[in-house]
């Protein structure tokens, strides 16, 4: 768990000015949602979060750390994404552990945390198969394996759940939830849909043409009658 700080932010790519000035204070183990249409500058600042891609101003931190210029292997960070990337021709055991094999974990400890995850995600059962014989939302769970593996002290999410089908999403939109909850793991996600946004947040940043409209938690943001 980490604190997250931005500090009026920036980032341009040329004329278009993604982010202008953003300022973001986010608690140990808050769910904090980044909402807004489409081109509002959501992923962008995620990226610059994730160390993929570089600031044009200001400072980001992460648990207090100033990781501005630090690369996205320095951030204790893991992100998930809506293709969920997994490897098609590894098994479910090799797609989560393959992040810590990468990082030289040793082998017995990979597979201690790779069942402590399929334990969690209830993925026990299919650790030999390969994703093609997964459904959707198991799939999506493998690519969450992948992240809670590395016991991170954020989770970064950019739209996790838009490749799954209506009925899918809610179910898996309490799964993250649920999830979050447990392991209490601060967590910044990205998406365009207001009730995504009401249903998991602790804490929602509405975002518009690259600035900040307005922070709040769901009861405040959205209850004006
Ligand atoms: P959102 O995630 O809210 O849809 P983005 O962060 O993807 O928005 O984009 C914010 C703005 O920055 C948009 O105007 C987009 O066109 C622009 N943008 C994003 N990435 C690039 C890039 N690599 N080069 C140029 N412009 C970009
Ligand atoms: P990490 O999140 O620590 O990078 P991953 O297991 O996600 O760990 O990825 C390890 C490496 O494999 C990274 O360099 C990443 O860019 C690359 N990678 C991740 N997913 C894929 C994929 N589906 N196909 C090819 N390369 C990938």
């Amino acid at each position: 768990m980490a604190t997250i700080d931005f500090k009026n932010v920036q980032k341009s790519y040329g004329e278009v000015h993604a982010i202008r000035d953003f300022t973001l204070h986010v608690e140990e183990g808050d769910f904090c949602v980044f909402v807004g249409p489409s081109g509002c500058g959501k992923s962008t600042a995620l990226k610059m979060l994730a160390g993929l891609e570089a600031t044009t101003g200001g400072t980001i931190s992460i648990g207090g750390r100033d990781v501005t210029d630090a690369g996205p292997g320095k951030r204790d960070i893991a992100m998930v994404f809506q293709n969920y990337a997994l490897y098609p021709h590894m098994s479910v055991r090799s797609n989560i552990g393959f992040g810590l094999k990468m990082r030289g974990q040793d082998k017995a400890e990979i597979n201690r945390r790779v069942e402590a995850a399929a334990e969690t995600l209830e993925l026990t059962d299919y650790l030999d198969r390969r994703p093609r014989a997964l459904s959707g939302g198991q799939r999506q769970r493998v690519a969450l394996g992948r992240a809670i593996v590395r016991e991170p002290s954020a989770f970064l999410m950019d739209e996790p759940l838009s490749n799954l089908d209506a009925k899918l999403r809610v179910q898996t939109r309490s799964e993250i939830v649920n999830l979050q909850k447990r392991l209490g793991v601060t967590t910044i996600y990205v998406t365009h849909d207001q009730v995504e946004a009401l249903t998991m947040a602790t804490k929602i940043v509405v975002m518009r043409g690259g600035v900040i409209q307005q922070i709040g938690s769901p009861e405040t943001l959205f209850a004006q009658p």
